[in-house]
């Protein structure tokens, strides 16, 4: 019989257990229900999770990373059991690092990677819209426009884990109309939050989510 193709290896399921037993001693359900109700992100499961090392799990070597796609998938089913909230908040940190750690150019993009695999700095991913979830490429309303030197992006965004703490945020506007596919003309900006054009708030939509640890 073929052995089964998924099934953790010995390294995945060594790191199952060490996120399993984390979650057990840092963010137990009593825990995780009163931050949901108190509208807080867990900063000491994140906190916990650096220390583990596991915002390294898949990001790019080059920003300390290591393992790949299907240990983060580890890590984001095991905190799914339990934190939910902080497995949607993992989604985006993996996403960003993989982003900024393979396309960024800079030094100070470098610097964001190492950072974000530490755990050092929080990022989050801005891509789906208010008139756009599954479809939100043939539907995305956020525009960006060459300005001289710069761009120019504006539009709103929703659903965006981490926002609220986060010091950049990476958003997908549109920067070229649809021709082929609509994934096509779509690039993606680093935004510092800070950035007095770019506003973050909670709706009451969010607030009525069972998952406000990340969405806020
Ligand atoms: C906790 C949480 C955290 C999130 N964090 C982020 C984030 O950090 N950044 C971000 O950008 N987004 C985030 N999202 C949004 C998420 O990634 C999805 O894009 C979004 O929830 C899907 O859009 P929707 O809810 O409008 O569903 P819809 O797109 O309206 O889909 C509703 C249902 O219809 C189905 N469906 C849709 N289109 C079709 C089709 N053509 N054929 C058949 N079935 C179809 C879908 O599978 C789904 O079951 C988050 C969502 C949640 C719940």
């Amino acid at each position: 019989m073929n052995p089964d193709p998924i099934a953790d290896n010995p390294e995945r399921a060594e790191l199952r257990a060490t996120v399993q037993r984390l979650v057990a001693d840092v963010a137990p359900p009593e825990r995780v229900a009163a931050l949901d109700v108190a509208e807080q992100f867990d900063d000491d499961l994140f906190v916990a999770l650096a220390d583990l090392g596991a915002f390294a799990v898949g990001a790019p070597p080059g920003a300390g990373g290591s393992g790949d796609v299907r240990d983060q998938l580890v890590v984001v089913e095991e905190l799914a059991a339990g934190p939910t909230s902080m497995a949607a908040f993992a989604i985006a940190h993996f996403a960003v690092t993989q982003v900024v750690g393979t396309f960024g150019r800079t030094p100070a993009h470098h610097e964001l990677a190492q950072a974000l695999v530490d755990g050092r700095a929080r990022c989050a991913f801005a891509l789906s819209e208010p008139g756009g979830g599954t479809d939100v490429a043939r539907a995305m309303q956020t525009r960006g426009v060459r300005d001289g030197e710069s761009w120019r992006i504006s539009g709103q965004k929703m659903w965006t884990s981490g926002a609220a703490t986060a010091q950049h945020v990476v958003v997908l506007a549109r920067t070229s109309p649809i021709e082929r596919s609509p994934v096509h003309g779509v690039t993606m900006f680093l935004v510092a939050s800070t950035s007095r054009m770019c506003s973050v708030s909670t709706s009451q939509r969010s607030k009525n989510a069972a998952l406000l640890g990340a969405t806020r």
